[in-house]
């Protein structure tokens, strides 16, 4: 599958991607995991990038396209792929539109996750993420904890809060959200390609995208 996830920071179009993932083996391909590996790596693209980042604040669109032209074209995502957390911004979905000529893909549709924001809130504020980035598995302290506290699961990295999940960050992430991301549903309703779907459960989203691709 090729597909699109919109939501709002929480939303949990991470966690969907990796369940889809699971089904047809596309890949999850997240702006946010590429650009906190880079951070963590000191490449310029992470110096560039980390001031923005701390802050809330997006990425400027050029660096973000320069990431995902190179991305798109790897060997891995002539299966699928699930792109979580890009595009973000009107002028990057209509560059992605170029691209995809370009490359010559089509995408299936796009999934909106609107997800009530009061439930948002809490589960960034509870969210804790492993500090591995090449791990980056996501917990949660109340619904979801390591096992043992502090340490992941999967790899045994420590398991700490994003500095961007700060209260502050946090109110900042959702305003951008709702000023420059949220207009792109309406961008592919108009393209004919939003699939909307109102879930607090991953399993309920993914149900819906199994139904509408007829998996
Ligand atoms: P979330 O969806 O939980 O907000 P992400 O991990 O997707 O978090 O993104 C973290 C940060 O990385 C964003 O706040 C932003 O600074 C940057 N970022 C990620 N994807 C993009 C993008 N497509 N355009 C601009 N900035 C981005």
């Amino acid at each position: 599958m090729k597909l699109i996830l919109l939501g709002a920071p929480g939303a949990g179009k991470g966690t969907v991607a990796k369940l889809l993932t699971a089904i047809d083996g596309s890949v999850q391909i997240s702006t946010g995991d590429i650009l906190r590996g880079a951070v963590q790596a000191g490449t310029e693209l992470g110096r560039e990038a980390e001031g923005y980042m701390k802050r809330g604040d997006l990425v400027p669109d050029s660096l973000i396209m320069g990431i995902m032209e190179k991305r798109l074209q790897e060997p891995d995502c002539a299966k699928g792929f699930l792109l979580d957390g890009f595009p973000r911004t009107i002028p990057q979905a209509e560059d992605l539109k170029k691209l995809l000529v370009k490359l010559g893909i089509t995408l299936d549709c796009v999934v909106s996750i609107d997800v009530p924001k009061d439930i948002i809130l809490d589960r960034l504020c509870t969210r804790r993420t492993c500090e591995n980035s090449a791990c980056q598995a996501i917990y949660n302290v109340k619904s979801n904890p390591p096992k043992q506290a502090g340490l992941c699961d999967k790899c045994g990295s420590k398991v700490v809060q994003r500095e961007d999940e700060t209260e502050e960050a946090i109110s900042h992430r959702l305003a951008t959200y709702n000023e420059k991301t949220a207009p792109l549903i309406g961008f592919y309703k108009k393209e004919g390609m939003l699939l909307s779907v109102e879930a607090v459960s991953s399993d309920a989203v993914i149900a819906a995208v199994k139904k509408e691709l007829h998996l």
